[in-house]
């Protein structure tokens, strides 16, 4: 063996490198396997970059808007090279970030591919390592769609937010979170943007009333939208991009496939070390991340329905404490919200008004419009909406969803309350300061009876 340590964890990203720090926490001897950059794809290419290229999105926007407010910038322009400049050097400083916090912790970093052996340890190229525990944490890859291969002008997420030349035409095919933040930034940079779902709404995972909210706003933004209209087909030419949803064919520069993901387990000796998948395809776990190998954890995007970055990085803090038998809690899935990007941002936690019809509830909702709380006005944020959907019987919070500008930051308010079991009547008595979006949420809670002051 080269080298032993308490604890080995396989993939550097948000649940990786998180486990690794909280495992070095508990003074447990820690080591991590990573073969590319510290901060996983989530800070190298997905979360990080998207958002960075939003915020110039936002920018943008704005500075050509601004006229209205006072503010007259007069020939604006975008400086492709400078927004890929700044994209890389966020991401190279976040990932840099995590390692200092390796440094810090002493938690050792193995470079290279990193897989299980038959008795649970780790092989690293030629070293074998031993390991008291091992959290695997490897994140998932982008998967295209049937018939159809990535590769020149047909990109995954990644190739979309790292484009040399700022495309005249894109077409997304798949709405959800990533597809709608890539369509919201190059709208918005000017591009003509067609996007395309095979489902019956853009953001499928979302409440209806909210993906409406947004379809609304992405068509002012000037956004081709086409739902329940798979890609059929896809002629790829050295220019341009040939395609076929429902009964349209269009050409675009860049075509960019933002479908599903697929846990990335190859070569990761699941099979051999006896560590057991699901029937969807993911890493079999309980509720704090054990697989069916008992020295074996995992985290992320290899587990579970959701992929956040936020959840694999619970998971992890959670998979290391039930390893060091530290007192912990299961992560309740149901109270990892989910946040998009796009303009305007929509997040959401907990049960759409219809799966909670559908798991039996007696709902009752509660919506506000931003546009009625004075702040939205202010802040030009109008278009948003916040909806809880409540246990009629109870109060209890089963969903809560919001879209506008700030709603990811909105969201987190209400997986508190939830978290702490409050319900709708707690929420309406909660002094909001003002003039803040916020104040939204208390006038949606008093909607749900009917007695919104600004409805
Ligand atoms: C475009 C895009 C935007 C996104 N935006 C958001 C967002 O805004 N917010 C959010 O919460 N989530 C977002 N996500 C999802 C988020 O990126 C993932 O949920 C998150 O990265 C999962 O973290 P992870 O630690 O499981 O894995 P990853 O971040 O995928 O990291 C896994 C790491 O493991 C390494 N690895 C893999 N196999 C091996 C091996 N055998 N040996 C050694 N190293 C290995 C990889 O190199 C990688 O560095 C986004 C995803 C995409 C695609």
């Amino acid at each position: 063996m080269a080298d032993s340590f308490d604890v080995i964890v396989i993939g550097g990203g948000p649940g990786g490198y998180i486990a690794a720090i909280r495992a070095a926490q508990l003074g447990r001897k820690t080591a991590v396997v990573e073969r590319d950059k510290a901060g996983g794809r989530c800070l190298n290419y997905a979360c990080i970059p998207a958002k960075t290229v939003l915020r110039t999105a936002e920018i943008y926007d704005q500075a050509r808007e601004g006229a209205e407010l006072g503010v007259v910038a007069e020939g604006v322009s975008l400086d492709w090279e400078a927004l890929g400049k700044r994209r890389a050097s966020v991401s190279e400083s976040l990932s840099s970030g995590v390692k200092m916090l390796w440094d810090k912790n002493k938690v050792a970093l193995i470079e290279g591919d990193g897989s299980l052996t038959a008795d649970g340890n780790v092989q690293v190229g030629e070293e074998a390592y031993e390991a008291g525990t091992v959290v695997l944490a490897t994140g998932s890859v982008a998967l295209p769609i049937p018939g159809v291969e990535f590769g020149g002008r047909v990109v995954d997420t990644w190739g979309a937010w790292s484009l040399s030349e700022q495309p005249r035409r894109i077409a997304v095919a798949g709405a959800g979170a990533s597809g709608s933040e890539i369509a919201s930034a190059y709208a918005r940079f000017g591009t003509e943007v067609v996007l395309i779902e095979m489902l019956d709404q853009i953001l499928p995972a979302e409440d209806k009333d909210m993906a409406r909210v947004v379809e609304r706003t992405f068509k002012k933004q000037g956004i081709e939208i086409s739902t329940g209209t798979p890609v059929s087909e896809v002629e790829a030419g050295d220019s341009s991009v040939k395609l076929t949803y429902g009964e349209t064919t269009t050409e675009v520069d860049y075509l960019c496939i933002a479908g599903g993901r697929a846990p990335d387990v190859d070569g990761l000796g699941l099979d051999e070390a006896g560590v057991e998948l699901t029937e969807r395809g993911k890493v079999g776990v309980d509720e704090y991340g054990r697989t069916s190998n008992p020295k074996v954890y995992a985290i992320g995007d290899l587990v579970n329905a959701k992929a956040l970055a936020h959840k694999a990085s619970e998971e992890g803090v959670v998979a290391i404490e039930r390893a060091a038998g530290v007192e912990t809690h299961p992560v309740d899935q149901n109270l990892v919200a989910g946040a998009t990007f796009c303009h305007p941002q929509v997040a959401s936690v907990g049960l759409t008004e219809a799966a909670a019809k559908e798991a039996g509830y007696d709902v009752k909702v509660g919506k506000q419009k931003l546009g009625g709380v004075g702040g939205a006005t202010v802040y030009d944020d109008k278009d948003g909406l916040v909806k809880l959907v409540v246990d009629a019987k109870y109060g209890e919070i089963l969903g809560a969803h919001v879209v506008g500008n700030r709603a990811c930051d909105m969201v987190a308010e209400l997986v508190a309350t939830m978290a702490l079991e409050g319900g709708y009547q707690e929420l309406a008595g909660i002094v909001h300061p003002h003039p803040t979006i916020s104040e939204a949420i208390p006038e949606a809670a008093r909607a749900v009876e009917g007695w919104a002051l600004h409805a």
